[in-house]
């Protein structure tokens, strides 16, 4: 790849006069437009690039061919559920039906629409057994926001206005305490055992009647099942807190075991992991809410509900803790959801997740011999190495030695998406493994070789891992300087 080429920026290869188009001659006439009234009229025409059709087109493939997603390769990335994602999606999203359709339409003209909200709520419903959904949340972050609230809106509902705390384990997903933030929430943070489930004993003498609730993920960022739930959730709801489930990565657990069975009274799914929807690079994304039975009523606005005759309306509601997104959320990330949902069916969905399960222990196991395993046994969805194992070249007090950085990058090299690293912070050489349920054998294969080659790599050549990557559009960043010196705008 040439790097002059690379770099360049469309702009850079603009020409005047340059078109890459020809429309017919206008036929409005100049009055018309000059009957804008001025001060809407912009006074220099806006600096965009002219460039022909070839150059356009060579540009934007030699750009994507620098990057790497799902569809170029395999894709480890803990906590992000980075997995296949049916094509057939895509076209459903895409069908006019519903490209087409306006958010203001009346109801009676968007039946078709307004009845798949409301399938996937209860199809959500009965997945994770609680009682409603809301799918108008636009993201996971936002889910765990609008959740909060929701814990808030019944708390006051009751008249008690002194719940300002939510319980959040160390091992969380940095979004919780953000979200709990935003809402206004102080965060008490309670510590993990060195199983890296939460210590029961710590969290016992933080509960009072100033506690709102408490935060969970399940599996957590360690993919590890938090076994104390009915104890902990006993403990929250005996104190007057709700129980919040971060079901981001619902994968493991579809058709096993659902949030609703195990007290959580508040929850969100990802939609764009737990139910393929491409993702990375800032969305879009769904992150529907759902609810047990009894806060059904501060669901945010609009809800879709299904009225005596069958037919499907939006409701507003006073008691709601208000809108949350425009109309009900990104609506095409529902329709491949939904897509997903019934291609999959039940029987699907139980494979989906022992499936997950499977390939996160398979990959384990065959590299625990070469990579220090912090939490020995079985995993879920995903598991964290805290860096190569000391004989081949790990050593935690020395960064000169082979760091997890090193091998994510001579990952690259080797063809494949590192995984997730340095998160979670229990671990300070944390590399965080997610092969998802919709890899081959071949595919887990393939990379438990590369990630071996690494660890002999690190041992016989060090240097060569430390250099890594040596074969990608461009080598290693200067991580420092990217920050510190980030250059947001284009100047000519
Ligand atoms: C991804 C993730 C989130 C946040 O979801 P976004 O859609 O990125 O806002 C929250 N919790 C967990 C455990 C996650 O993996």
């Amino acid at each position: 790849m040439n790097n002059k080429i690379y770099g360049t920026l469309i702009f850079e290869l603009s020409r005047p006069g340059r078109k890459g188009y020809s429309l017919p001659p206008c036929d409005i006439n100049a009055k018309g437009l000059n009957a804008l009234p001025a001060n809407v009229l912009r006074e220099e025409a806006p600096a965009l690039p002219e460039a022909d059709e070839q150059t356009v087109a060579r540009h934007y493939t030699n750009m994507s061919n620098n990057n790497f997603g799902v569809d170029t390769g395999f894709y480890p990335l803990g906590s992000c559920t980075m997995k296949y994602n049916p094509k057939i999606n895509e076209e459903m999203a895409a069908l006019p039906a519903f490209t087409t359709l306006h958010p203001a339409q009346p109801d009676n003209t968007t039946q078709g629409a307004l009845r798949l909200y409301y399938e996937e709520q209860q199809m959500l419903s009965e997945i994770a057994g609680l009682s409603e959904f809301t799918l108008n949340p636009y993201a996971g972050a936002h889910g765990e926001l609008t959740g909060l609230m929701i814990i808030r809106a019944y708390h006051r509902s009751r008249g008690d206005e002194k719940r300002t705390k939510i319980i959040v384990p160390d091992s969380a997903h940095g979004t919780n305490p953000a979200s709990a933030a935003v809402c206004g929430l102080q965060i008490v943070e309670v510590k993990s055992t060195e199983r890296g489930t939460v210590d029961v004993e710590d969290l016992k003498p933080l509960l009072g009647d100033d506690i709102a609730g408490m935060m969970m993920t399940n599996p957590n960022t360690l993919g590890i099942f938090e076994t104390e739930i009915p104890e902990i959730a006993r403990l929250v709801h005996e104190c007057g807190g709700l129980m919040y489930y971060d079901g981001a990565n619902l994968n493991p657990m579809l058709g096993v075991c659902r949030p609703g069975d195990m007290g959580f009274d508040v929850m969100h799914i990802n939609l764009h992991k737990t139910f393929s929807t491409p993702h990375g690079g800032g969305g879009p994304g769904d992150g529907p809410v759902g609810v047990r039975k009894g806060l059904e009523q501060f669901l945010p606005n609009p809800r879709v509900v299904r009225k005596e005759d069958d037919t499907f309306t939006l409701e507003y509601n006073d008691k709601a803790l208000g809108s949350i997104s425009t109309f009900l959320g990104n609506y095409g990330i529902i329709v491949r959801a939904y897509a997903y949902l019934l291609a999959l069916g039940r029987d699907g969905f139980k494979m989906a997740g022992r499936l997950a399960v499977l390939n996160a222990n398979y990959i384990k196991e065959k590299l625990k011999q070469h990579y220090l395993l912090p939490i020995d046994g079985l995993c879920k969805h995903e598991f964290v190495f805290d860096g190569l194992r000391p004989e081949y070249g790990g050593d935690h007090h020395d960064d000169t030695h082979v760091t997890t950085l090193d091998v994510a990058k001579r990952l690259l090299d080797l063809g494949f998406h590192a995984p997730t690293i340095y998160f979670p912070l229990l671990f300070h050489e944390a590399l965080m493994i997610e092969p998802t349920e919709t890899e081959s054998k071949d595919t887990l294969d393939a990379f438990i070789a590369a990630m071996i080659q690494i660890a002999e790599e690190a041992k016989s050549n060090p240097q060569n891992v430390k250099s890594a990557p040596h074969h990608t559009p461009v080598t290693r960043l200067d991580d420092v300087k990217a920050v510190k010196d980030a250059i947001f705008t284009y100047q000519a």
